[in-house]
Formats: C-alpha cells, sequence, structure tokens
C-alpha cells in the first residue's frame, strides 16, 4: 500500500453572493499543496509548514484538528506526517484554512484505501474548519472536495449537492492585502433579517441554481445579489463599491465579496471578459495605497486531487 501522497488542495469561493453559508465554488489555478505521509510512530504530527506562519501543533491548525478528528473515527495502526506548502494567504477569504482542513483527510484517506466517502471526508473537514471560523460550515470545504458549483443543503446531517457549471463560466479574483478574521466578519452579521429581504434572496438562489442548471448566463447576472450580507460586510472592504461597479461596467455577469472577505470575485462568460474584469479592478486598486493581487480562474470542476503517490 502507498506510503505517501503529495496532493494540490484549491482554493475555494463560498456565498457566491446569494448563497450565504451553503453555495461554493472551486478555483483551478490557486491551492495549497500538501504531502501526507504514513508512519509506524502513532498520532498526527504537522512536520513542514511552508509559505505562511501556521502553528505546528495538530490541535492549533485546522489541517491537524480534521486529521485528528478522523483519526479518532478510524483508530488505525499507523500515524501520520503532514506537510503543508501554503499559497493561499490565510484569512484571504478564499479558503485558505479549508484548503488545509480538506487535504489532511483527503490524502489520509487515500493512504488508508479510501474507507471514507467525500460527504464523510467533508465532516471531518468540518471539525478543522470550525478552529478558525469558530463555527462548523462546509460552503468552503464542500467544493474543495467535490469540485466545480457545490451546495451544502444541510450540515447536520451533512448533505452536499453538485450543481453543474457553465462551460464559458469564468472566476476573476482580487485580494486587497488587508486581513479580515472570519469570525470578526461574521460578527458584524445582523441577528435577525426580515421577511421581504429572506423572500428576495432565496429567489436568487434558487434562479442561480436554475440559471447554472441551464447555463443561462444573463439568468446568472441577475440572480448574483445579495442584500442580506453584503451590505454589511462590504464596509470591511475599502473601495468595494467601486471594484464592483467597475467590473459590472466591464462586462461582469455579477461582482460579490469571497467568502467573509477582503477577496472580491466577479463572475463572466468567457475568459476574455474575465480578463478585462481583472483590468477594470487592478485600475481601482492602484489608485490606492493598498497592495493587491488578482487572478483569473477557470472554475474547478475536479477539486482537490492527487499530484504524486
Ligand atoms: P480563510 O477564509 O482564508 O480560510 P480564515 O479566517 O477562515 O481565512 O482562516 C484563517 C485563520 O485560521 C488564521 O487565523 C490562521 O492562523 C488559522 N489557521 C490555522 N491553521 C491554518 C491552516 N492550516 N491554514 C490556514 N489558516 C489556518
Amino acid at each position: 500500500m502507498k506510503k505517501e501522497i503529495k496532493i494540490f488542495s484549491p482554493a475555494t469561493v463560498a456565498n457566491v453572493a446569494c448563497g450565504f453559508d451553503v453555495l461554493g465554488f472551486c478555483l483551478d489555478n490557486k491551492g495549497d499543496e500538501m504531502v501526507i505521509r504514513k508512519v509506524s510512530e502513532k498520532g498526527i504530527r504537522i512536520t513542514h509548514i511552508e509559505g505562511y506562519d501556521l502553528p505546528y501543533e495538530a490541535n492549533k491548525n485546522v489541517a491537524g484538528v480534521s486529521a485528528l478528528s478522523m483519526y479518532e473515527n478510524i483508530n488505525p495502526d499507523c500515524g501520520f506526517e503532514i506537510e503543508i506548502y501554503k499559497n493561499i494567504k490565510p484569512g484571504s477569504g478564499i479558503g485558505s484554512s479549508a484548503a488545509s482542513a480538506v487535504g489532511s483527510v483527503f490524502g489520509m484517506n487515500e493512504l488508508l484505501g479510501k474507507p471514507y466517502n467525500k460527504t464523510q471526508l467533508t465532516y471531518f473537514a468540518m471539525k478543522g474548519e470550525a478552529l478558525s471560523s469558530k463555527s462548523e460550515h462546509a460552503d468552503n470545504l464542500a467544493p474543495a472536495i467535490f469540485g466545480g458549483f457545490t451546495l451544502v443543503k444541510s450540515t447536520l446531517p451533512l448533505d452536499i449537492l453538485q450543481i453543474p457549471k457553465p462551460s464559458e463560466l469564468y472566476a476573476t479574483l482580487i485580494h486587497p492585502q488587508i486581513e479580515i478574521k472570519t469570525s470578526d466578519a461574521r460578527e458584524i452579521l445582523p441577528k435577525q433579517v426580515s421577511l421581504k429581504d429572506a423572500t428576495a434572496q432565496w429567489a436568487n438562489v434558487g434562479s442561480l441554481i436554475h440559471a447554472l442548471h441551464t447555463s443561462d448566463y444573463k439568468l446568472i447576472h441577475r440572480s448574483l445579489q445579495d442584500i442580506i450580507v453584503e451590505p454589511f460586510r462590504k464596509q470591511l472592504i475599502p473601495h468595494f463599491d467601486d471594484v464592483k461597479f467597475a467590473a459590472l461596467e466591464a462586462g461582469a455577469l455579477g461582482c460579490a465579496i469571497s467568502g467573509s472577505g477582503p477577496s472580491i470575485f466577479a463572475l463572466s462568460q468567457g475568459k476574455e471578459t474575465a480578463l478585462k474584469v481583472e483590468n477594470a479592478m487592478q485600475m481601482v486598486y492602484s489608485k490606492t495605497n493598498i497592495e493587491f493581487n488578482t487572478f483569473v480562474s477557470d472554475i474547478n470542476i475536479k477539486g482537490i486531487k492527487i499530484l504524486k503517490s
């Protein structure tokens, strides 16, 4: 049986405008690499971290917490070492913690001969994700594990739906280099919403799902609206309104906060438009003194993958 595996664990966009805590999609060209190794000494050890300064203690690192949750469930006659090569900046809003939480359990599952299915892996990863966001949610985890667009229908019991991806859909991301903690971004949210707002929001979620199934780009445009969370969270992101306006002017189908921010994403029909949207977003931030980076990505329909085993 295999002793070591190297994997690519992708970045993801959660919420997707109207689908707070339930919708997400997987990015293609941004992600962490991880090596998971089966060893005779029992337990979970994080032996190497590169890219960003993160805790080595298994119970303080999301990769370790999700790994421990699965390890305790299966109680194998071996241990695991985890190496993390981080490309996704923690706290950037594109699922940095989710990529780590998913990577360790996916790798261990492969080395153990795949005793668990993707939904069960998401369950263990949720335990890790809870360490950084202080709540168990799977909107970044599900697209990282399943790929494409996912809808977390419920977390108890965990019920994940895979939604088709229209072939011409591309994402554009801008990451202003400021940090917003997921826990802070959750605290700013209202405790209650009006029935009128809730009705408008679930109409948008329903129509977005229909639009993704039917590749109806005009309907995607009409559905990518968040009237509940964005008005609060955008206050944490400088120049959010300007970026959104510029992205839509450049032809984006929609533009909203990625996860809990500060990254902002746009979806476009065709790569050419996605690149124009990237340029428009850059123009806004280049007039400020905030550092930023941008990229355009295909939607990754495979999700997490093995690089070497
Ligand atoms: P993101 O949405 O980018 O995942 P979060 O705020 O949810 O950002 O998570 C980042 C927080 O989780 C940081 O405080 C970071 O120190 C902590 N953390 C612990 N382990 C990891 C890990 N392996 N990868 C990323 N963040 C981690």
